[in-house]
């Protein structure tokens, strides 16, 4: 058999344990892709559920960062690559950042070797029996999340996107990419929806919002919740750990909580 059937031939193998597979989409960067990703898939495994985190976002990889794991280094050879472990098991990581020698090194492939080297995260991790596998993917309709949507086939797109209409306009651009490639889209978070000053207790609509709440209406597509600005992420974020699980329920851990309860049923 070629290298490429072997490699086929294994990610089917390696799909058929994985119960349900989302990928993660915007349309476009810095709207919180990857802490949806992340808080998603913390708050699937802190449910007790075996789940996977794939971050194929090989040029700007956010999820090592945002669970205090950018110096781990994946042990085992190109055929078994062995993800990071989280959650007492339940959490399973994978991202090209686990590859690199240098925390600061950039990765400079063309499209082909990308979809190699997806394939290969996806069939050679030794991801187990996963009841569900969450795919950060970078902005926009690149090579990244087409590789996916080939090879993975997920069960749905969570397309997140902030209000105003600059945003927006580009997620139509992600749904209209799950049209062509027949990916349902599950549904849209607006996140970064309003900010509710912790002096005042007003809000602002710094991004405006409601923008994804109404593109989802004008689509006929579930609307899966608002997250507002809460400094709590980047705080969070920026020390490695996930907001989900940690802390007070807020109105954020709501959101989540809604989400992953759509997710699940
Ligand atoms: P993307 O994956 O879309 O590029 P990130 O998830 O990396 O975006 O988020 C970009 C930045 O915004 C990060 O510093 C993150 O902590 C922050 N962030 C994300 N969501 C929120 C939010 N609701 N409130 C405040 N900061 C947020």
């Amino acid at each position: 058999m070629s290298h490429r059937g072997a490699d086929e031939k294994r990610l089917a193998e390696t799909l058929s344990s994985i119960g349900k597979k989302f990928i993660v989409l915007s349309g476009k960067g810095g709207v919180g892709k990857s802490t949806v990703a992340v808080n998603l898939a913390v708050g699937l495994a802190l449910d007790g559920k075996k789940t996977g985190l794939l971050d194929t976002d090989l040029h700007g990889p956010s999820v090592p960062k945002m669970l205090g794991l950018e110096q781990f280094l994946t042990s085992g050879d190109e055929t078994h690559l062995e993800p990071a472990v989280l959650y007492d098991g339940n959490l399973k990581v994978m991202s090209v950042q686990f590859l690199l020698k240098n925390l600061h090194d950039s990765v400079i492939w063309r499209g082909p070797l990308k979809h190699a080297i997806i394939l290969q995260f996806i069939g050679h991790t030794v991801w187990g029996a996963l009841d569900y596998l969450i795919i950060d993917s970078p902005p926009g309709t690149g090579d990244e999340p087409l590789s996916v949507a080939q090879t993975v086939k997920p069960d749905g797109a969570v397309i997140v996107t902030t209000p105003q209409e600059v945003a927006t306009f580009d997620v139509r651009k992600s749904i209209d990419f799950c049209e062509k490639l027949d990916l349902p889209v599950f549904g849209i978070i607006e996140n970064m929806s309003g900010f509710i000053c912790p002096h005042c207790n007003r809000e602002t609509a710094i991004f405006s919002t409601g923008g994804g709440r109404k593109m989802a209406e004008d689509l006929g597509i579930p609307f899966l919740g608002a997250i507002p600005i809460d400094p709590q992420f980047v705080v969070k974020s920026d020390a490695g750990k996930a907001v989900i699980g940690n802390g007070p329920s807020t109105i954020v851990h709501e959101a989540f909580a809604a989400v992953i309860n759509r997710i699940i049923q």
